[in-house]
């Protein structure tokens, strides 16, 4: 099955309870931001930029929790900022786990081992063999030092007990991954964050996780590279993808002409372009496990329009509810109740082409448009079977792995020492020389300007396709 039973059957029962009790408007993922803090300035990334000057504030983790139990989601994306530096986030998983929630953890993978080390000198038992043979593999694989082992086999009674995070199928890693070695570390803007990444990546399935990536595409993304990707760490075993269209919301357009000069209109992705990107996501579907609905997949390729639900996936941070959704800011509330009540949801989102709001325009981010596939809004004959049929249907087997392809996907550090600074060099002179638009070079000599990146943003979970319902609109 693509996606575990027991995930798919709790968001169907959640839409089906609500379509049952004709819930006008009702949330099926929190993004939950704990904090903005990151240990990553990433070229273009909107949050650390919008809330720079609420970066040390963060949520208390009883508002965290009651701001869950409020809008009550079946799943829950802790984002940020980066959710691993919040200092109570394993009571926050334990929380929301306990309050039934299925949780994403969207990070930038580089305190992921640090994480799961604690873990497993939490439950390791030096007279069980099995956990004798997955601490030699870890060090054989490389994935710990002598030192980090030791640690591990002589936990003392603090780290026995502390509260860890553990693996469940309740719970995915969600791992920012915008591409291969050379475009991820460029994009982050630090070299070695990809292979940190990779080696948390292969860790966690050797300690029993589930591991999710969540990639953004941008204007200059080749989608080449994307295939690259998928198939690299399908064959590292993940369990799922989730991938979106980069889209220049206010905040990280401010940031790109303030701090890298650059004019945003020369990296917007629009409509045409996400779509041109996004022409084989149907056929990524079908090869690896990519999570959102068959029916968000088509919008993305083209096929078909759907109207913005962005109240199905709603954001919570320092500020409260904000609103209208993850990506634009017109006001925050206090509660979800309040927002839904005061928004007025139909100044937003494309209909039928037309833009109520004029920065929705080229907007087709899944927290807007992912729901949509879900609830079946703008629904098609024989929407429900094609949904039902790719939640149910077998999972995509693993793409075998090759020399070859870790050969792809390490191609080379960036710049690394600050790569921004050489990298805006590196703009100016080829601006200059060729009277290129500013971008940042690759590898291949290709420009590469960027759009904010997504993965503290929240770029997160994804909706696996919905059951069959009683109804289809709202
Ligand atoms: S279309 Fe929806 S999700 Fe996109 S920017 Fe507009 S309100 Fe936000
Ligand atoms: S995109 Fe994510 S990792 Fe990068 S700076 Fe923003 S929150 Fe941090």
């Amino acid at each position: 099955m693509r996606f575990p039973l027991a995930l798919s059957l709790k968001i169907a029962g959640h839409i089906l309870k609500h379509k049952l009790r004709k819930t006008p408007k009702f949330a099926l993922v929190l993004q939950l931001e704990p904090l903005h803090t990151c240990n990553l300035t990433c070229t273009g990334c909107g949050r650390i930029r919008e809330y720079s000057t609420s970066l040390k504030d963060m949520v208390p983790l009883e508002r965290c929790l009651a701001a869950a139990a409020e809008c009550d989601a079946p799943m829950v994306s802790i984002c940020g900022g980066e959710p691993l530096i919040y200092p109570k986030i394993e009571e926050l998983v334990q929380g929301l786990l306990a309050q039934g929630r299925i949780v994403y953890i969207c990070t930038n993978g580089v305190f992921m081992r640090k994480k799961m080390r604690e873990y497993f000198a939490a439950v390791f038992d030096p007279s069980v063999p099995s956990h004798q043979a997955t601490l030699q593999r870890l060090l054989t694989e490389n994935l710990i030092t002598e030192k980090e082992a030791d640690a591990i086999r002589h936990a003392d009674a603090a780290a026995k007990s502390r509260v860890v995070i553990r693996p469940t199928q309740w719970l995915y890693w969600n791992v920012h991954i915008d591409g291969l070695e050379y475009t991820h570390d460029l994009i982050v803007e630090r070299e070695g964050v990809f292979r940190e990444c990779v080696a948390a990546v292969r860790m966690a399935k050797i300690l029993g996780y589930q591991v999710a990536t969540n990639t953004t595409v941008y204007r200059e993304t080749d989608v080449q590279e994307i295939e690259d990707m998928f198939r690299y760490f399908s064959a590292l075993g993940v369990d799922g993808h989730t991938i979106s269209p980069g889209y220049d919301y206010d905040a990280a357009k401010k940031d790109m002409v303030k701090r890298l000069g650059k004019d945003p209109k020369d990296f917007f992705l629009t409509r045409e372009m996400t779509r041109q990107k996004f022409a084989k996501i149907l056929d990524w579907g079908r090869q690896f496990t990519i999570f959102g609905t068959p029916v968000y997949q088509e919008f993305l390729a083209g096929k078909r329009e759907l109207t913005c639900t962005a109240w199905a996936i709603p954001t919570y941070n320092i500020r409260g509810w904000k609103a209208p959704c993850y990506l634009m800011t017109d006001a925050h509330y206090p509660t979800y109740a309040e927002m839904l009540e005061k928004v007025d949801w139909d100044k937003y989102g494309v209909v039928n082409g037309v833009a109520r709001d004029p920065r929705c325009e080229n907007c087709m981010v899944h927290c807007g448009y992912d729901p949509s596939g879900a609830l079946g809004t703008n629904y098609q004959r024989g929407d429900h079977w094609k949904n039902f049929k790719y939640n149910f249907g077998p999972r995509p087997k693993p793409h075998p792995w090759s020399p070859e392809l870790e050969r792809r996907a390490f191609n080379g550090v960036s710049v690394g020492r600050g790569h921004l600074a050489q990298a805006r060099a590196a703009v100016a002179a080829a601006s200059v020389v060729a009277g290129a638009p500013a971008g940042v070079p690759s590898h291949n000599g290709e420009l590469h300007p960027h759009v904010g990146t997504f993965c503290g943003t929240g770029e997160g979970a994804r909706l696996p396709a919905r059951q069959p319902q009683t109804g289809h609109g709202e």
